[in-house]
């Protein structure tokens, strides 16, 4: 098999529909750039959904792994093994003031999965709330993953028809509006739920203050505050975690994606004692959650991110891209907006002639919800790098 074409092909026979990829077939990859199989090059503005914030195949995650695939790879949580209590702490350092315990699982879903259990029970046992009736507030255009339990809270039809019944003690409101979420709060709510920035709805920033807001709001009602920084986190917005744009803490924090360095599925929950402790043994688990070869490649991950300053990073080059961007000048753009390196341009028109045009360029992006233009780049990525790109995004959304 030799071309792009041909992949496609296969790939169309066997594999489910449940994507609409662009027609490029990547082969090889390094930092922020890939190649596809006829050799071309592409810079890589996705980024794997920030998965891939320390670049592709970093050498010092790749070299964690190697060496820990020659110790241990996988022994369950049945044992105990090497790497996971020094992962962990390692982890809670990062995460800063505010977090003293974490549960490790694999995908970004299963964090959120996890949490969800975690706040429910956390309602039940320490806050009093009648069995059953729990309530967990969440976000119009919410995206926490694709699990039957969260498509069901969901509200794009895309992810979430014809897979009911859904699961209840889910109330929806708008995102960016405290006032709504004071009047869902009944004695019932153990919980909001909700993305610092909404990504997958288009890096949708919400007013400044709306942190503090909601944050005060939690508190004052005994909720407990979950941020979804799966996305958002590790240096994505320009400072380890988004919510530290507004200096706020949440009660419960999701992570996953960049967690991976680019290379494995590591997601965890952090949060503090006395509500990580309504898990008991038997309560939870996951056959890989925790795994050695998991905890190395969390562990280099989270020391590229932190040797390399890519939070600093993210957010000097982020404004400079940004700025960049705004200068773009075409009626068609209706909106530029972002923070650190997660930006967006949203069009009056379908993006998606534009991502085509774009990857004609070389450049990799990908539109969200047919008019927006997702830019998201390895926090690796150079000043001169970032000044290509710009030439060439620039020709094509003024052409
Ligand atoms: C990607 C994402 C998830 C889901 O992560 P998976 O690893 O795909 O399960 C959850 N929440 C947010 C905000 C995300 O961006």
């Amino acid at each position: 098999m030799t071309s792009s074409k041909e992949y496609m092909e296969i790939e169309s026979i066997h594999g489910a529909h449940n994507y609409h990829p662009i027609s490029v077939v990547i082969a090889k990859a390094k930092g922020p750039w890939v190649w596809d199989v006829e050799g071309k090059k592409y810079l890589d503005c996705l980024s794997a959904y920030s998965a891939v914030n320390q670049g592709h195949a970093h050498p010092k995650i790749v070299e964690a792994l190697k060496d820990q695939l020659d110790r241990v790879a996988l022994t369950s949580r049945a044992f105990h093994n090497d790497r996971m209590g020094l992962y962990l702490k390692h982890l809670l350092d990062v995460c800063g003031e505010g977090f003293d315990m974490a549960l490790p699982m694999n995908t970004g879903a299963e964090a959120v999965e996890t949490a969800i259990k975690m706040v429910r029970r956390w309602g039940y046992e320490v806050k009093g709330v009648e069995k059953d009736k729990a309530e967990i507030i969440v976000c119009a255009n919410n995206f926490h993953g694709r699990t039957t339990t969260i498509v069901g809270f969901s509200t794009d039809p895309l992810a979430n028809t014809n897979f009911g019944p859904y699961t209840p003690g889910f109330i929806v409101i708008p995102y960016n509006d405290p006032e709504a979420l004071k009047d869902a709060i009944t004695p019932n709510t153990v919980a909001f739920l909700v993305e610092p920035i909404q990504g997958e709805a288009g890096v949708i920033v919400p007013s400044e203050g709306y942190l503090r807001k909601i944050r005060d709001i939690c508190t004052n009602n005994n909720v407990l505050l979950i941020l979804d920084e799966i996305q958002t986190g590790f240096g994505r917005t320009g400072k380890m975690f988004c919510h530290q744009h507004e200096g706020v803490i949440p009660d419960v924090m999701t992570l996953g994606k960049a967690l991976g360095g680019g290379l494995l599925p590591v997601s965890a929950v952090v949060s503090r004692k006395e509500i990580m402790e309504v898990f008991i043994p038997g309560s939870h688990g996951s056959t890989f959650g925790g795994f050695p070869l998991a905890c190395a490649v969390g562990d280099a991950a989270l020391d590229v991110l932190v040797e390399e300053k890519l939070d600093q990073r993210s957010a000097e080059l982020g404004s400079y891209f940004l700025e960049g961007l705004q200068k773009i000048d075409h009626s068609r753009i209706k909106e530029v907006r972002g923070k650190g390196l997660f930006t967006a341009v949203e069009l009056h028109e379908k993006a998606r002639p534009y991502t085509e045009k774009l990857i004609e360029e070389g450049i990799l992006a990908k539109e969200t919800h047919d008019f927006a233009i997702r830019f998201a780049p390895p926090l690796v990525i150079t000043k001169e790098e970032i000044d290509w790109a710009l030439n060439i995004i620039t020709k094509v959304l003024e052409s």
